[in-house]
């Protein structure tokens, strides 16, 4: 067993066994978020030897995060890292012989494709309606399964969707719901929730990855774990015959018909809006650091800058000159204080 007797706990378990531990070693999986779900599998697909991880995030690390986020910890928020890095670090540490891509950046319909198409599987760790309905129509297009999972409050889902196989998340949410809902950020989030609902998630990747998809689920799975209820939704008589996405083969979330050249997005309940330039540049931090400093504090490090032009606003400024405004929710006023420090 070459190099992998640190498997071999996974290996005796007879339904992976030495052939399943070599195909997780030559599989590759896209993780979108590197949040209190992403963290999680993550976390799992890294200690099972996984070969290649790309793990996708927007955001930094913050103190209300360590609560759940558990590859993060103080020194993480204290230096402001992006998740994606951090997350790097650590999972890093724990199997150095495994490939932890972490890339900064918000996963749209400008580069999904980049992102998500050369993977065998894609999992979803976001918070965000419209990501999954653009995971949706990338694996569909290209064939590739993923896994959904959701968790607030104390309650959470998951599901394994196999284009082809399994109706797709828009046969079963053919709406996209409108309006805020409830997040995390609204009503709050318990810890061993994202952790079980992560934790299966890794699982389903993991049978996915070593060839049993007879054995992966067929079901919405639903936890409610403070009162402790379990919920099978049976989805294989889910398919709508008319589902635009994978019965017509028509991807909505991926067209590129926007004339759009900056996108600014609120993020639901998060007391924040997005900027994100189409045409992407690299930003000089140090210049632009610079050019901040004359009109407030300007803190950060090599990956971002974050710079507070007022009280309770800051403006986290990212290499790929993507920019977070913590402290509001209007996307007019958005607008104005990004044309005032950022500019075209
Ligand atoms: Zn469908």
């Amino acid at each position: 067993m070459d190099g992998l007797e640190r498997y071999s706990r996974q290996i005796l378990f007879q339904k992976i066994g030495e052939a399943g531990q070599r195909r997780l070693l030559n599989s590759r999986v896209a993780i979108v978020g590197a949040g209190a779900l992403g963290t999680v599998i993550a976390n799992h697909l890294v200690r099972a030897g996984v070969g290649y991880i790309r793990l996708i995030d927007r955001d930094v690390v913050e103190r209300s995060n360590l609560q759940r986020q558990m590859l993060f910890d103080e020194v993480d928020a204290q230096l402001q890292l992006p998740k994606a890095i951090a997350a790097q670090n650590r999972l890093k540490k724990i199997n150095s012989s495994v490939t932890v891509d972490a890339v900064v950046a918000d996963v749209n319909l400008d580069n999904a494709e980049i992102y998500l198409t050369d993977v065998d599987s894609i999992v979803d760790g976001t918070d965000n309606f419209m990501i999954r309905y653009l995971i949706n129509d990338v694996a569909i297009k290209f064939d590739i399964p993923w896994v959904h999972g959701a968790a607030v409050s104390s309650r959470g889902m998951f599901a394994v969707f196999k284009p082809g196989h399994t109706p797709c998340y828009r046969c079963l949410f053919p709406q996209v719901p409108q309006g805020t809902g409830e997040t995390c950020d609204t009503v709050g989030v318990l810890s061993p929730l994202t952790d079980i609902i992560g934790s299966f998630q890794a699982l389903e990747t993991m049978k996915l990855l070593v060839g049993l998809p007879a054995e992966t689920t067929q079901n919405l799975e639903q936890i409610e774990i403070w009162d402790l209820s379990f919920l099978q939704m049976d989805m294989s008589q889910g398919k709508n015959p008319h589902c635009p996405a994978c019965v017509h083969r028509q991807f909505d979330f991926l067209e590129r018909s926007s004339e759009q050249q900056i996108v600014f997005t609120t993020l639901c309940g998060r007391n924040t809006v997005q900027v994100n330039p189409r045409r992407k540049h690299e930003l000089d931090l140090k210049k632009a650091a610079e050019k901040l400093r004359r009109s407030g504090r300007v803190s950060g490090n090599e990956f971002l800058l974050r710079f507070s032009p007022e009280q309770d606003i800051s403006i986290v400024v990212f290499r790929d000159a993507r920019v977070l405004i913590h402290g509001i929710n209007d996307v007019v006023k958005a607008k104005s204080l990004y044309a005032k420090y950022i500019g075209g």
